[in-house]
């Protein structure tokens, strides 16, 4: 191995303590390294901007000449504010800060100042923030997630402190020929512009190289623990007739797709290699019975499943649900979550380790909590709506080499899905079970059209029930968004007859469980809520969706909402209530009136998704990339993958001396679980 600061303790650095390095730990940031590739998540840009084209709340720097003296006024505590006007080109404006007493040395009569704030438009104030230095205003500042342990400038300082020091050790991952072929930045550039750009164009060029990189560094991990990933599993030894006889048992036949699924997982349980395989249907389309088969299967040769959420509801939805079609066997399911009591959780994990138990439901976390088992044999990830290599690999540094199954609605290009997961096999559930009816969707522009009160009144009056979807908004953002407390209001004031209920991502497990079992129970006849009930919740009397400020949501979360209705043999609507002035938007949402394929959809949504949004849309959750996202940032994917091919097909060793900065990353990383994903 080469020697290198790099990947020593952040406890080398100048300044860093125990408690620092505990702060940082808590980051995720162990090694000088991961400090360096700590990247924002955005940045403030700090050009001056042209008052008149500001709009009220806009954050915005502003330069002025200040034309009274500052006025400080203290109220106790730590509370104060400074005040004074400033001329910022025709417009004389009022500018305070709060709470930063000690500003009043820096603001002097008669001179220039630079102020970054909030613009309120209809008093003319700026409420500050920060003085900014001249040198500040022709760079970006970068902002970074944190803690409270960590704040921001300590972490800008701490990164700016290492580069000084270890800057220099920077080497290039990424060889020197594929760099060049592919006009990447050098490392050391990459990073630097990564911390600290003056222009985005420099931070777009360096993200990048660096998607590239990371991309390149998964994949050639992938390869370089090729043969650990082609271990032997457990070979299941079902009984074809017992499941035969459970299947007789069914409410319903089985589509064609669903029985070719079916078959494609038995095949794979039975063999001795460790199935690796992703089920992709429609929303609706009914992947819950596919691998309930597999569970069942599984269960008759004696031999454990775990089936995985990732929410709570969902769990406790899927329980419910399983409970009910293993009612007449002796299958044994449990649920495991966070709201489960400290006794019965006890129970349960002493079960597990003994195998009284056959099933076990949670959210994703199920695998990474000391639960051991007594012989593991299957798990499905249910509702994988992105990339899940991670789980797999959790699983082997436990020591099991289970079958998996991942179950997605949105699905993934062939090579998109070969490329992450290796080698991964694909079923598909094309058709959806007889007799439904395609759901009508309406893009209503105006939130008090009367149609949505006639479209609920007529669901209810049919013995319907209806959804209805917010989108939670952060305290802070002050856009108009209607949030779920507001509509829950204007409902139960609507319809005072009927039972209204209201869900949010913040409510006790026990909370969400028992509003979703009284809206299953038809005691709420209307749920508001927020995006919770976005995946997988199955009520089949539920005929209307109503969704507002629909274009807050993606593609493929708007037909993950609207798959919650349709779900029988009634008629049913989905009503997308948005106004929005951006065109994508208003793409999204006349795809979504047009089709009801999610396949579709999903190809689209790559599509539009394709051209704009740079920055900040990567949304946190199944993805497990840092910086890059497989399926935007899908060319870059496939130039790594080549690229690798590339380094393994000439130095299988990785020998030469052109790939040593890279065999040493490998080496000495590969103790780190998951450094990259
Ligand atoms: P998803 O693929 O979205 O997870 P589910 O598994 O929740 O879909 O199935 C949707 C609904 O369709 C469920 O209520 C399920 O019982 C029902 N269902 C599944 N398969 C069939 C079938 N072959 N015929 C009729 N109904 C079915
Ligand atoms: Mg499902």
């Amino acid at each position: 191995m080469i020697k290198s600061h790099l990947y020593e303790s952040v406890s080398i650095l100048p300044g860093v303590g125990k408690k620092k390095v505990e702060a940082l730990s808590g980051l995720g940031i162990q090694t000088v390294m991961d400090l360096f590739y700590y990247f924002p998540y955005r940045y403030n840009d700090f050009y001056e901007q042209n008052i008149y084209n500001l709009q009220d709340n806009d954050k915005a720097v502003l330069r002025g000449t200040v034309t009274t003296s500052p006025i400080l006024s203290r109220f106790g505590g730590k509370r104060s504010t400074l005040r004074f006007k400033m001329l910022v080109q025709d417009l004389t404006i009022n500018v305070v800060f709060f709470n930063q007493p000690y500003l009043r040395d820096k603001i002097t009569l008669g001179e220039d100042l630079a102020i970054y704030g909030k613009w309120e438009q209809s008093q003319l104030n700026l409420v500050g923030n920060k003085i900014i230095d001249p040198q500040e205003t022709d760079r970006l500042e970068p902002i970074y997630s944190t803690s409270a342990s960590m704040k921001q400038w300590a972490l800008r300082k701490l990164i700016r402190i290492t580069f000084d020091k270890y800057g220099s050790e920077i080497v290039d991952l990424i060889p020197l020929k594929i760099r060049q072929d592919l006009h990447l930045l050098p490392e050391d550039k990459m990073l630097w512009q990564i911390h600290f750009p003056k222009t985005f164009d420099e931070v777009k060029a360096a993200r990048n190289t660096a998607i590239f990189e990371e991309f390149f560094l998964y994949l050639g991990r992938l390869r370089w623990l090729k043969k650990e990933d082609d271990q032997d599993g457990i070979a299941v030894q079902y009984n074809i007739l017992d499941l035969k006889k459970f299947i007789q048992t069914l409410p319903f036949e089985l589509t064609n797709s669903q029985k070719r699924a079916v078959n494609e997982i038995c095949y794979d349980l039975k063999n001795k290699y460790a199935m690796n395989r992703l089920l992709q249907g429609d929303v609706g389309s009914g992947k819950t019975i596919v691998a309930a088969l597999g569970i069942f299967a599984t269960f008759t040769a004696n031999l454990q499943s775990a089936l995985m959420v990732p929410t709570e509801v969902l769990a406790a939805q899927h329980y419910a649900k399983l409970k009910k079609i293993y009612q007449g066997t002796s299958l044994r399911l449990e649920l495991l979550t966070s709201g489960t009591s400290k006794i019965k959780r006890e129970q349960i994990l002493q079960k597990l380790i003994t195998g009284e138990i056959d099933l076990i439901i949670g959210t994703h976390a199920l695998i990474q909590d000391d639960v051991l088992f007594k012989n593991l044999a299957f798990v499905v990830i249910d509702e994988q709506h992105r990339f899940g290599v991670n789980q797999r690999r959790t699983l082997r540094v436990k020591g099991l080499m289970p079958n998996i199954l991942s179950m997605t609605a949105t699905p993934i290009p062939r090579t998109l899905a070969i490329t992450i997961y290796g080698s991964i096999k694909i079923s598909t559930i094309k058709e959806m079970p007889q007799g439904r009816i395609p759901i009508k969707t309406l893009w209503i522009k105006n939130a008090n059209d009367p149609l949505i009160n006639r479209a609920v009144t007529f669901e209810l009056a049919h013995h319907h029930q209806v959804y209805v979807v917010a989108p939670l908004v952060a305290e802070s953002e002050k856009i108009d968004l209607k949030n779920a407390q507001d509509i829950y209001d204007q409902y139960v004031k609507h319809y005072p007859d009927v039972r209204v209920g209201l869900l949010n991502g913040k409510m006790k497990p026990e909370e969400k469980e028992q509003i979703l079992e009284d809206f299953a129970q038809q005691k709420i006849r209307i749920l508001v809520s927020t995006t919770v009930i976005e995946v997988g919740v199955d009520v089949k009397n539920a005929t209307l969706m109503i969704i507002y400020d629909a274009d807050r949501f993606g593609l493929s979360q708007l037909h993950q909402l609207r798959g919650r209705v349709g779900r029988d043999k009634y008629a049913s609507y989905c009503l997308l209530v948005a106004h929005p002035h951006n065109e994508i938007a208003q793409k999204r949402l006349e795809l979504m009136v047009k089709s009801n394929d999610g396949f579709y959809l999903a190809e689209n949504d790559l599509k539009l998704r394709g051209a704009g949004e740079v920055f900040g849309s990567k949304q946190s959750g199944d993805i497990n990339f840092k910086i890059g996202d497989p399926l935007q940032d899908q060319k870059s994917l496939l130039l790594a993958r080549k690229a690798v091919d590339q380094v393994f097909s000439n130095d299988p060793e990785l020998k030469d001396a052109q790939h040593a900065n890279f065999a040493n990353f490998l080496l000495q990383t590969q103790n780190k679980d998951e450094t990259i994903d």
